[in-house]
């Protein structure tokens, strides 16, 4: 049984821990009093549950970066709002999820949602039955995006080459 929070971290999970910290210190002010699970809009539908995926960070639980837990907040901010501690957990789960990507634990659904962004420049590419309707609108087929210049998309690569995001996506 460990003694303290300290001695409980798992080495794995340690630098993630020293990482979140690093930008959101109010993490450690969490007194797992469970009000952010009972405010929580989506922990109604699925199993994010928010106090417990605190204290799997703080506790240096390996499995926190895989979890699916981790996805299924809509950053709704009314745990951020309603935490008496002001443990930030909202921005905890954001900085988490970019640390699990860094980290490839990126879950295949938005690993493919990611390849079509580098690819097309958008999340959701136009289709044909878009097309169809956006002429029966009177519309030109193509929206004025990426899809309208492709030459935008040179400078979507520099930017995915940059920020590494495209290796990201594996
Ligand atoms: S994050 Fe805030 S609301 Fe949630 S358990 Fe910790 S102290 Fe309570
Ligand atoms: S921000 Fe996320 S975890 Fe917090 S209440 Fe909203 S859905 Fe739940």
């Amino acid at each position: 049984m460990p003694t303290s929070i300290q001695e409980s971290r798992s080495r794995a999970v340690e630098t993630v821990l020293d990482e979140l910290i690093s930008h959101s210190r109010n993490l450690l002010k969490c007194v797992q009093c469970g009000a952010c699970t009972g405010s929580c809009p989506s922990g109604r539908r699925t199993q994010l549950r928010v106090r417990r995926l605190m204290e799997k960070v703080l506790m240096g639980f390996e499995d926190v970066l895989n979890s699916d837990d981790l996805w299924l907040c809509t950053t709704c901010y009314v745990c951020f709002d309603r935490c008496p501690r002001d443990a930030q957990p909202t921005s905890v789960i954001k900085r988490l999820r970019n640390i699990a990507v860094r980290k490839g634990f990126m879950k295949a659904a938005h690993q493919k949602v990611a390849r079509l962004f580098c690819d097309t420049g958008h999340l959701v590419p136009i289709n044909d039955e878009v097309r169809a309707v956006r002429k029966s609108l009177g519309l030109s087929e193509l929206p004025p995006t990426v899809h309208s210049y492709p030459e935008s998309l040179k400078e979507l690569e520099t930017i995915l080459e940059a920020t590494g995001f495209r290796r990201m996506t594996g």
